[in-house]
C-alpha cells in the first residue's frame, strides 16, 4: 500500500468482535464522531479481529448493526466507500508481516523461538522471585544470524518481538491527560507478530493507524499503559503518532466498579431492548466525561457537535453512569413526542424486540388514546405493557385486593353494585371524562361515600391496579359496555 497525504481531521473506532458492544463504546464512537464533524474531518471503522483466541463469529455484524442502531454511520469501513481499506484487520495480514519484517531489518524487532512451555516455566520462576510483572528474558535476542536462519529454514514456530530500548524515559502529551512519562524498563519485549501468522493489537494498531491516515485516537483510559509501546512502533517506522486523548471510562454510579448486569442493561443492545429512545441515550453519553460548563443538558446531535471540544472532558480515570438520570432523561424524550410518534415509537420497538403487545388487537386511534393516558409515567418503552394491560384485557381482580380502601369486602361490594346501577343509567353520548367525572362526585353525595373510598375501590376493581391514569379518563376509554362487564360481580 501506497503511503498517502491525508487531508484533515481523521478518527476512528477500532471495535474487536469479541462480544457484545458495551454502551461506554458508543461514548466513546460519538466523542470520535463528533470530533470529526466539528472539524469537517471523516470517521472510520476499523474491525480489528486479530485475536482469534477472543473471535466471536457473528460479532461484527451485530457491532456494525447497533452502531447504525444508535443512528450514526461512518464515512470508511466495512460496508462503505473508502480509500484505505480494506477495514478488518484480518484481511490485511499480509501488510503486518512485512512491516514486522521491516522493524527486524531495522534491528528494532527480533525473532524469537521459544516455546510456550519455555516462556511458561520462565514466568513461573520470575513469579517466584516475586518480580511485580513477569517478562521475557530476551534469550533469542542472544541467536545469532546463523542460528535465526536455521530455525527459519526448519519452519521453527516464531513470534516476532518488538525490541524495546532498556532504561529510557518513553514521554507522550495526551490531549486531556497532559504529558505522560513511562520508564522503557517496565515495559516487556511485546510480541508484535505472534506465530499463527496474525499481529497482535499493538502491531496493527499503529500500522492502520498510520496508514489510514488517523490523526487523533480517542479510546478509553485502560489503552494508557498500551500507549508508550505505540510510541516506540510509530518511533522505530520513523512515522508521525497521532494524537492521543484517553477518555475516562464508566463506573456505576455509587460502586466504584465497571457497570453490572445487577444495576441494569450494559451492552449497547440492551438499553435499546429495555426500550431508551435513541436520541435520549445519545444525549446522556455526550456527558459521560464530557461537560459544556452550563446549565444546558438537553442537546440535539448538532449542538453537541457544535460545543465539542476536548478540553471540556474531564481529566479522570472513571466517570460515574447514572441510571437514574437516563430513566429521567428518558422521560423527558418520551415527552416531547406527540401521542401518535410516541405510538409509532413503541410499535417499531416491539416488532424489532419481538415483543407482544396486547394492543395489537385494537385500532390505532384507541392505542393512541392509551398511550395519551401512561404517556407521563412512561419511563422506558418496555413498560408500556404493564402499565396500559388493563386497557386491553380485564385483569384478574378479587373482591379483597379493595377492603383496604372500602374497609370490608361487604362495603366494597355496595359500592361497585351501586356505582354500577348508575352508569348503567348514563347514555353513551354523556360516556366521557367530564361528565363522569361530575356524575361520580354528585353518587359520593348521594350515597355518602368519601372520595378515596369509593374510587378507590372502584379503580382497582376495573384495573387490578391501585396507580392509574385518572379513574374518570380510564372509564370514557373502557366505554361503557367494558365498564359495566367488569363491574359485575
Ligand atoms: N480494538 C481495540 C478495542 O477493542 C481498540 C483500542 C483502540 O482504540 O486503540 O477497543
Amino acid at each position: 500500500m501506497e503511503e498517502t497525504t491525508f487531508k484533515g481531521v481523521r478518527t476512528r473506532m477500532a471495535p474487536s468482535p469479541t462480544g457484545e458492544y458495551h454502551i461506554g463504546h458508543i461514548r466513546t464512537l460519538l466523542y470520535n464522531i463528533a470530533y470529526a464533524r466539528k472539524h469537517g474531518g471523516k470517521f472510520i471503522v476499523r474491525i480489528e479481529d486479530t485475536d482469534r483466541t477472543r473471535f466471536v463469529p457473528d460479532a461484527t455484524e451485530k457491532i456494525l448493526d447497533v452502531i447504525r442502531d444508535y443512528g450514526f454511520s461512518w464515512d470508511e469501513g466495512p460496508e462503505a466507500e473508502g480509500k484505505f481499506g480494506p477495514y478488518v484487520q484480518s484481511e490485511r495480514l499480509n501488510l503486518y508481516k512485512k512491516y514486522a519484517l521491516e522493524l527486524v531489518e531495522k534491528k528494532h524487532a527480533y525473532y524469537c523461538f521459544c516455546t510456550s512451555e519455555r516462556l511458561a516455566e520462565l514466568r513461573e520462576v520470575q513469579q517466584k522471585q516475586g518480580v511485580s510483572a513477569t517478562r521475557y528474558d530476551r534469550a533469542c535476542l542472544k541467536l545469532s544470524q546463523t542460528e535465526i536462519e536455521q530455525k527459519l529454514a526448519s519452519n521453527t514456530p516464531y513470534v516476532i518481538r518488538l525490541k524495546v530500548p532498556e532504561n529510557e524515559e518513553i514521554s507522550f502529551h495526551d490531549e486531556i491527560l497532559g504529558d505522560i512519562t513511562f520508564n522503557s524498563s517496565d515495559i516487556d519485549d511485546q510480541v508484535l507478530l505472534k506465530s499463527d501468522g496474525y499481529p497482535t493489537y499493538h502491531l496493527a494498531v499503529v500500522v492502520d493507524d498510520h496508514l489510514m491516515g488517523v490523526t487523533h485516537i480517542m479510546r478509553g483510559t485502560d489503552w494508557v499503559p498500551s500507549t508508550p509501546k505505540h510510541v516506540l512502533l510509530y518511533r522505530a517506522f520513523g512515522w508521525k503518532m497521532p494524537i492521543t486523548a484517553h477518555l475516562p471510562n464508566i463506573k456505576e454510579k455509587g460502586a466504584n466498579k465497571k457497570l453490572s448486569k445487577r444495576f441494569g442493561p450494559v451492552s449497547a443492545r440492551e438499553f435499546l431492548e429495555e426500550g431508551y429512545l435513541v436520541p435520549a441515550l445519545v444525549n446522556f453519553l455526550m456527558f459521560l466525561g464530557w461537560n459544556p460548563g452550563t446549565e444546558k443538558e438537553i442537546y440535539t446531535l448538532e449542538e453537541f457537535v457544535q460545543d465539542f471540544d476536548t478540553k471540556k472532558i474531564q481529566h479522570t480515570d472513571l466517570v460515574a453512569f447514572d441510571r437514574d438520570k437516563l430513566l429521567w432523561l428518558n422521560g423527558i424524550y418520551i415527552r416531547q413526542l406527540t401521542d401518535s410518534q410516541l405510538w409509532e415509537e413503541v410499535t417499531k420497538w416491539a416488532q424489532k424486540y419481538n415483543v407482544a403487545l396486547l394492543s395489537s388487537a385494537k385500532n390505532d386511534e384507541f392505542n393512541i388514546k392509551v398511550i395519551s393516558l401512561i404517556k407521563e409515567r412512561l419511563k422506558v418503552l418496555k413498560e408500556f405493557s404493564e402499565l396500559t394491560e388493563f386497557f386491553y384485557i380485564r385483569p384478574s381482580v378479587d373482591i379483597s385486593m379493595t377492603v383496604s380502601y372500602a374497609g370490608n369486602e361487604a362495603t366494597a361490594k355496595e359500592i361497585i353494585t351501586n356505582f354500577a346501577g348508575e352508569y348503567e343509567r348514563v347514555s353513551e353520548g354523556d360516556w366521557n371524562t367530564e361528565y363522569l367525572d361530575k356524575y361520580s362526585h354528585e353518587l359520593l353525595e348521594k350515597y355518602g361515600y368519601k372520595p378515596k373510598e369509593a374510587f378507590m375501590t372502584l379503580r382497582v376493581f376495573l384495573t387490578g391496579k391501585t396507580a392509574t391514569p385518572p379513574l374518570f379518563d380510564v372509564l370514557s376509554l373502557l366505554g361503557k359496555d367494558q365498564t359495566l362487564e367488569r363491574l359485575k360481580i
